[in-house]
């Protein structure tokens, strides 16, 4: 057997095209979206996730304001920024990449973003609406892979779905989703026992770890939907996800490559959250 390959570039275009109607009916109505970006600090790494979400903000139509502010800016100072964007009318949805200088307390910053602009989900008014079912705006990454399965036609009801790493941004979210789309799910982490056992039961497998290519063939259930958020960087400077890819294609039904996989579906679903975040916006 080799798996489909999910195709998570073709299918974030496509997204995007959606997008961009959606985009120019608000536009048509005096309503252009706008995403606000704050980078602070010159991570080469952020700056480029940066450009990336730049470009597909314009492609899509969407505004972007950005706010490049030096690795010694205060937290106050950033807090400040954040109220600003927070009462601007024209921006919809504000993100604040990470990582931030460790002065700085991310929880305090992401925490300051009025709920109705977070269009990363990370505030706890978004996880918890998450949690309790309702469609907020939620995180882009698990609401990303969740879109994979279903456009690729992965049933998800009654399956067994396991996901790989605990974080507030990808591997819980995952599994609320999932939970929320009636599937079975257990959640592992770097404590778990005997992490092949629990994998192989898996129809649907999550891999949210950063471990480069850690989710080995024996690790997957012949048939199974390998979705593989990870990404690491190799010594040579390649990119490789949390699945030792060409063997797991052999055994998997469904799988998603690294890069152009879970990543530009992730920018897509940032760009679907801001217009769906001006969309509920009170008109002025
Ligand atoms: P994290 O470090 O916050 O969490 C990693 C999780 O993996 C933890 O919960 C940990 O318990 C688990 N883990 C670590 N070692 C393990 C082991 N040996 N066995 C089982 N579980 C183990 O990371 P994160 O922010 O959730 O990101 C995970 C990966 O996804 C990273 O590679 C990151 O770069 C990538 N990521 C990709 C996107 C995207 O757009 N594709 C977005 C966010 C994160």
């Amino acid at each position: 057997m080799s798996a489909i390959i999910i195709d998570g570039a073709a299918m974030a275009r496509q997204v995007l095209d959606e997008q961009k109607i959606r985009a120019a009916q608000l536009a048509q109505q005096g309503r252009v979206p706008g995403l606000a970006v704050v980078l602070v600090g010159d991570d080469p790494a952020s700056a480029v996730y940066v450009r990336s979400k730049t470009r597909a903000c314009r492609e899509a139509g969407v505004q972007s304001f950005d706010t490049r502010l030096p690795a010694a800016t205060a937290e106050a100072e950033l807090l400040q920024r954040i109220d600003a964007l927070n009462a601007d009318p024209r921006v919809h949805g504000i993100l604040v990449q990470l990582p931030l200088p460790p002065h700085i307390n991310a929880v305090t910053v992401l925490q300051r973003i009025a709920a109705a602009k977070d269009v990363d989900g990370f505030t706890w008014r978004s996880l918890g609406a998450l949690l309790d079912g309702h469609a907020g705006l939620a995180p882009c990454t698990p609401s990303g892979s969740m879109l994979m399965l279903e456009r690729a036609g992965v049933p998800i009801a009654g399956r067994h779905a396991v996901v790989i790493g605990r974080s507030s941004i990808v591997g819980k979210p995952a599994a609320l989703m999932l939970l929320e789309r009636n599937a079975t799910v257990t959640i592992c982490h770097s404590r778990t026992v005997d992490l092949p056992a629990v994998t192989r039961q898996a129809d649907i497998l999550v891999c949210a770890i950063g471990k480069p290519r850690m989710v080995t063939a024996d690790m997957v259930k012949p048939g199974a939907a390998v979705i593989d958020v990870g990404i690491n960087r190799l010594p040579d400077g390649k990119l490789c996800g949390d699945v030792d890819f060409e063997p797991v294609r052999a055994r998997a039904g469904w799988i998603t490559p690294v890069p152009g996989g879970v990543g530009p579906m992730t920018i897509a679903m940032l760009i679907a959250n801001v217009i769906t975040a001006t969309e509920r916006a009170p008109l002025c």
